[in-house]
């Protein structure tokens, strides 16, 4: 979750991953600025009390909180941080960006009723982009974006309960989505693998070892490629399902912002999608896609996860 750490700890690490990665910088600087506006939010967001009794009852049966349009939303947090955002999106994507603005100050739009739109996988937040020439991506990313601190806030309250109640599904217990990415804590020995949630940020005890998207847990049929140049985030590839997942390693690495390291690795998205694994975002709360089925040429080290 971006509140765990302090915008100057993202900001340092951020620095860092820049050095590492000097082809990213244009990208990393914007996700940077992106990620300070998010962290001015946190402190501003209020999504009122949690019934935790009734919560912890729908994790013990296995059910997450709820799909992500009923999850509570401080809507006031969430458009002042699509305010914010603004000029970011405008300097990226330019005059589209701003013609869409445009719409929803005038009130033409409601920026409440695309949010919900998105969220239930309804066809607005397209057709919106395609009336204004904005390129696919930029709108789920920008509505995204302002939404993450407030569902962050249902998380955080989330995961001790989902702790409590020993939540060990392949999806996330405050919204029901897939994980984004995997990461491995802790010493060696008693080193847990965590799965976390793309949508909500919400973190939760997974069994290493198998794939979360099937339940796959033969160990010849689960793979992990890497760079042996930078072996700080590996993919978990499954054959079963042929999904990958990226993993962070802060076992035998320490201290590394998973969300970062995510951004920091497109490298390993194109070797999943040489390799024919599908590693496209799903939709909040949409059921699994099929399996992608065509292998690819290698590329990356490989080797069987036992
Ligand atoms: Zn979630
Ligand atoms: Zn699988």
């Amino acid at each position: 979750m971006l509140r765990e750490h302090p915008w100057e700890e993202v900001a340092r690490a951020l620095e860092l991953l820049k050095r590492r990665r000097p082809p990213l910088v244009d990208l990393l600087t914007f996700h940077g600025q992106v990620l300070e506006a998010q962290h001015q939010t946190i402190a501003e967001v209020n999504v009122g009390d949690l019934a935790a009794p009734e919560a912890l009852e729908r994790l013990r049966q296995g059910l997450p909180l709820a799909p992500p349009v009923a999850l509570p939303v401080d809507w006031a947090a969430t458009e002042a941080l699509f305010w914010r955002l603004a000029p970011l999106m405008q300097a990226r994507a330019g005059a589209p960006a701003g013609a869409l603005a445009g719409s929803l100050k005038s009130g033409e739009r409601s920026l409440v009723e695309l949010v919900q739109d998105w969220l239930v996988g309804g066809e607005e937040v397209a057709r919106a982009s395609a009336t204004y020439g904005l390129q696919e991506a930029l709108l789920p990313f920008w509505l995204q974006a302002s939404l993450r601190p407030s569902l962050e806030a249902v998380a955080a309250r989330l995961e001790p309960l989902a702790e409590e109640a020993e939540w060990s599904r392949g999806f996330c217990p405050v919204c029901g989505s897939a994980p984004a990415t995997s990461e491995h804590r802790g010493q060696e020995t008693t080193a847990h693998r965590y799965l976390h949630c793309g949508l909500c940020g919400c973190r939760w005890r997974f069994r290493r070892g198998e794939c979360p998207f099937c339940g796959n847990r033969d160990h010849h049929r689960l793979t992990l490629v890497y760079d042996e140049a930078d072996k700080r985030c590996k993919l978990e590839a499954c054959h079963a399902c042929r999904r990958a997942l990226k993993l962070i390693d802060n076992k035998d690495f320490f201290g590394l912002i998973p969300w970062l390291e995510d951004l920091g690795s497109p490298h390993l998205e194109l070797i999943a999608a040489e390799r024919g694994f599908s590693m496209a975002p799903t939709r909040p709360g949409e059921p699994e896609p099929g399996p992608a089925v065509t292998p690819g040429p290698s590329g990356g080290r490989e080797r069987g996860e036992g």
